[in-house]
């Protein structure tokens, strides 16, 4: 009997169509069974007006869960959020093994000791740049340049070819930090043969190349050299070389640095173990602020994205116990603001500014640079790589599409778009959209994780938008009212434009549909809800322009 033929398939499970959530997977095996590789993990982040309540979006992992007893692993490329964010969260319902570089695997142990009753995640370290089985697949980890530590490409090699899965990166020959991207590997691979490029396109749209690390050294220098009072710089805890450098500016100019906000603690300590901060004095404990001259100080804060409880936030409005900032003093930006969060960013600059401090942003220096790559990187590295097929993956509609025009412009004949969900062969045969995968979002509320298409958040953004009102009736055997309706409106406003009680309204909605019900009706009690939900919504639409949410409680005594 002949052999099944092996094949090879592909599918995202999240960050494609989007920028966030991301976790990939990859099949191989003969269309009947197969052996699962999951790459990455993340979250994204909600915001209040879309979804009230809910601070973290999950990839939907029911196919995973289906499959777990053929899921070999879990490799994470790099540590941030939108790549190993969910993990805490959702490794327990998979139970696969999970592999991580020595900085990925120490920010999770400590956020995992940071989250009270978080599960034990055992992970194997890996080291930069090396080559491991996990189940049929032939991992070999590439170094990437990119804004955290050790951020990876992978090589995933099968008995069907080589997958180049680039995870987050940019070419960056002096990234202050780390490994620059590893050309010679990357061309070796080229020369070896690879079947398919599965990458970022986050900066598809954008030409060029994307600045240095370095440039933003060389701004950051400047600023805080010339800076006469206190210097405050944000970004995101986990750019270390963005730490790095402003340890190294602020040394420049004689002035110690001082650590603001737990994350930022604890990424210090870690890079500190891991050698990320070699060379740099000790920072000073947040305590020390106080007493060093405003001209002797820079504060390296968390809350560059308006995080109302992180430490920039505290300090902008003088809730900060330790750190003050007044006229005269300076705040860096040194971070983008994630879409989603401008209007929180932008109350704080504009609070600052009014107490007389200076903002900077990356809108007039250059004080962030991004970690993707933009157009003439990803030429370079299709150059290198010569992949047969090319799947644009970590973007937004356009940021896919404009990196699939790019390939094909590039002579790449099989440019496959797709979509979260879908599945994708990669070989034998060409390469195509075969079927589909269960995919979604579920949501963190609180400590519990909800479907996303649950009432839950629906009801609450109906809540928020048109308040609601409850209605008690207490009817006795005989089809009588035992009593007056007990009524409450939560959220509505007390009276109409003519002037009129609302509730009074309400309450004659309530008793005039009572009493036009036929007597055995009454004995309905959900035909009595029914027929009064409807009428007090219809009343309070008449009076306020708006249907609220009602709940109607029928009593029989
Ligand atoms: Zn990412
Ligand atoms: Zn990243």
């Amino acid at each position: 009997m002949a052999q099944p033929q092996q094949e090879l398939v592909f599918a995202p499970l999240g960050g494609v169509g989007e920028i966030g959530m991301n976790l990939s997977i990859y099949g191989l095996g003969d269309g009947r069974t197969r052996s699962w590789l999951a790459v990455d993990l993340g979250v994204s982040f909600a915001t209040e007006e879309q979804l009230p309540g809910i601070d973290l979006i999950f990839p939907d992992i029911r196919f995973l869960e289906q499959e777990r007893k053929n899921l070999a692993g879990l490799v994470l490329t790099h540590a941030h959020e939108d790549h190993y964010g969910a993990v805490l969260d959702l490794l327990p319902k998979l139970k696969c093994p999970v592999y991580a570089t020595p900085f990925t695997a120490a920010l999770l142990a400590a956020k995992r000791a940071g989250e009270p009753g978080a599960p034990e995640i055992p992970v194997t370290i890996v080291q930069l740049g090396s080559r491991f089985k996990v189940g049929p697949f032939d991992v070999e980890l590439v170094s990437m340049a990119h804004s955290i530590p050790e951020s990876n490409a992978l090589i995933i090699r099968t008995p069907c070819g080589a997958v180049l899965h680039t995870g987050d990166w940019k070419i960056d020959p002096t990234p202050i930090l780390g490994d620059v991207t590893d050309e010679k590997k990357l061309r070796a691979l080229g020369e070896e043969g690879c079947l398919a490029l599965v990458g970022d396109s986050t900066n598809a749209v954008r030409e060029g190349r994307s600045p240095s690390e370095a440039d933003v050294g060389k701004t950051i220098f400047e600023l805080i050299k010339n800076a006469r009072g206190r210097v405050a710089v944000t970004t995101f805890a986990s750019n270390v070389a963005r730490l790095r450098t402003v340890a190294e500016a602020a040394r420049a100019a004689d002035r110690e640095v001082v650590v603001v906000g737990r994350a930022m603690e604890r990424v210090v300590q870690i890079a500190r173990e891991l050698g990320y901060l070699d060379g740099v004095p000790d920072f000073r404990p947040v305590d020390a602020y106080g007493y060093l001259p405003p001209n002797k100080v820079v504060a390296l804060c968390t809350g560059s994205q308006g995080e109302a409880r992180a430490a920039l936030a505290r300090i902008a409005e003088d809730q900060h116990p330790e750190v003050t900032l007044s006229r005269g003093d300076t705040v860096i930006f040194s971070a983008r603001t994630i879409p989603g969060n401008e209007k929180a960013v932008g109350r704080i600059i504009n609070g600052l500014i009014d107490q007389g401090i200076t903002v900077i942003t990356d809108r007039t220096h250059m004080v962030h640079v991004s970690g993707h790559p933009r157009r003439d990187e990803l030429t370079e590295l299709i150059g290198w790589v010569k992949p047969k097929i090319l799947i644009p993956v970590h973007g937004e509609a356009l940021h896919l599409s404009e990196h699939a025009k790019l390939a094909r412009s590039l002579g790449i004949k099989e440019v496959v778009q797709c979509r979260n969900g879908d599945l994708l062969r990669i070989a034998e045969g060409r390469a195509a959209i075969i079927d589909e995968v269960p995919s979604g979002r579920l949501y963190k509320d609180g400590s519990i994780l909800v479907e996303a298409d649950a009432r839950t958040v629906a009801d609450r953004k109906r809540l928020s938008f048109a308040g609601s009102v409850s209605v008690a009736l207490a009817i006795t055997d005989k089809g009588q009212l035992a009593a007056d309706p007990e009524l409450d409106l939560i959220g509505i406003p007390e009276r109409d434009r003519a002037g009129g009680l609302i509730s009074e309204a309400v309450e004659d909605a309530v008793l005039q549909t009572f009493e036009s019900l036929p007597r055995k009706r009454r004995g309905d009690p959900d035909a009595v809800a029914e027929a009064i939900r409807r009428a007090v919504r219809a009343a309070v639409n008449e009076r306020w322009g708006k249907k609220p949410m009602c709940h109607v409680h029928v009593l029989s005594v």
